[in-house]
């Protein structure tokens, strides 16, 4: 198809004028994709790192069916309904001690943005004026504003950074004493410090230790600074635990999103603990919580949400994860001098290569041996819908390495 056929789109992350011709799908079932012209490709992202279940999932289908027939949606200003006061009492539950209190909206960006707006009032109706926040080197929290100044990821946000751009405190990950050296100089104008705890998506795949975050937890308790885990990547088994967050680690406020509703409808939710929330309940309309998104606690995507997690649970998906894991260590076996590193954790596995040029020509070079698959920058990963079959994920890592050993083998 003509790319000018498709001109009406503006496709995301994409100069437009020297965009390739995006594939057209027609269906998805499973782990695969079908396209229109009859070819069919394992999907190895889950589009965007969702889809957790792959595509048409009967049961999540029929979850959506049977609540829209009774309603697609209603307003949550003033009036409730089933399966959004199911999904934060299941959501209640699974998290981490008292990570009780769910504020849904319609995506990770604006998640963030609720868990930003949060921290800044919390203090505020503390009486304190707390603005600034602390984060990752290379972390991405979201193209939205807010979510965009705390991240620093230039190859997205680039037109955006300047003067006017208040400054944040940027971190290294691992590096303990670099945070308490923060902590100690600026907490007093410090709301928060928000991580993509463990796996930095968008930035890179980079992994961080669980002592770190442990570490931190104490800090941000020592100098009062609220701990707030962007976990709309990592959670829901990516990392291979449900979250990063556990009774071990509990942040202050949690933001989940991606996969809450298996992939299906764009939803986050931002967790916030009883110290949090109790800030914002008292006889004052000022102390009050002032945001609501139009579809927060969507229906539909509450009823995916609530039957993702069920046959997450049941067909025990952290077992797969850790299957899904021993294969990606594969990716660890794979030679080329322009490899600088390997990382995998949970179900997610990534290239880094020292030369993009060698990533030239591999998103055709799957699509030819039926894989959808999308490089960025210097990374090439592997992010699978957890149904993935031990053959299929085989193939795709061997794929991999026959394009690094072999197709590429002399590209130095
Ligand atoms: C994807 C992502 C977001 C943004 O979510 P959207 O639904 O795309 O707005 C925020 N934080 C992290 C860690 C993400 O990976």
């Amino acid at each position: 198809m003509e790319v000018s056929k498709l001109e009406n789109i503006w496709f995301p992350y994409t100069q437009m004028k020297t965009m390739t011709t995006p594939i057209q799908i027609e269906k998805g079932e499973g782990v695969y994709l079908y396209t229109n012209d009859g070819d069919k490709l394992i999907d190895t992202v889950s589009s965007w790192w969702c889809a957790i279940h792959g595509y048409n999932n009967i049961e999540i289908n029929n979850a959506i069916k049977d609540q829209i027939d009774k309603m697609s949606h209603i307003m949550l200003g003033g009036l409730v309904h089933q399966p959004v006061m199911e999904l934060s009492k299941k959501l209640s539950a699974i998290l981490p001690g008292d990570l009780n209190h769910c504020f849904f909206s319609d995506s990770g960006s604006v998640g963030v943005e609720v868990a930003l707006k949060m921290a800044v009032q919390y203090f505020n109706n503390s009486g304190e004026k707390r603005t600034k926040f602390i984060s990752f080197i290379d972390s991405y929290h979201g193209d939205t504003w807010k979510a965009m100044e705390v991240g620093d990821d230039p190859d997205y946000h680039k037109a955006f950074k300047g003067d006017d751009i208040p400054a944040n405190f940027y971190v290294e990950p691992d590096n303990i004493d670099e945070l308490e050296d923060i902590l100690k100089k600026h907490s007093a104008e410090i709301a928060g410090f928000i991580v993509e705890p463990i796996l930095q998506g968008a930035g890179g795949f980079k992994i961080h230790s669980r002592e770190y975050l442990k570490n931190a937890r104490k800090l941000c308790d020592r100098y009062g600074v609220l701990f707030i885990f962007d976990e709309v990547a990592t959670g829901f088994g990516r990392t291979g635990d449900l979250f990063v967050a556990s009774e071990d680690l509990i942040p202050d406020i949690i933001v989940l999103g991606k996969a809450l509703t298996g992939g299906y409808l764009g939803h986050a939710v931002t967790v916030a603990t009883d110290e949090i929330y109790d800030k914002f309940y008292s006889d004052s309309p000022e102390d009050a919580f002032m945001h609501g998104p139009t579809f927060m606690g969507n229906p539909l995507a509450c009823a995916a949400g609530l039957k993702s997690i069920e046959i997450f649970q049941r067909e025990d998906y952290l077992s797969k994860i850790k299957k899904i894991e021993s294969t990606l260590m594969k990716l660890k076996e794979i030679d080329h001098p322009l490899i600088k590193e390997v990382r995998v954790i949970g179900g997610c596995g990534c290239i880094e290569v020292t030369d993009n040029k060698i990533l030239k020509g591999f998103k055709e070079y799957c699509f030819s041996k039926g894989i959808w698959n999308r490089t960025f920058l210097n990374f090439a990963y592997i992010m699978p819908p957890y149904i993935i079959s031990s053959d299929e994920l085989n193939y795709v890592v061997e794929t991999f390495k026959t394009w690094f050993e072999q197709e590429q083998k002399d590209v130095l």
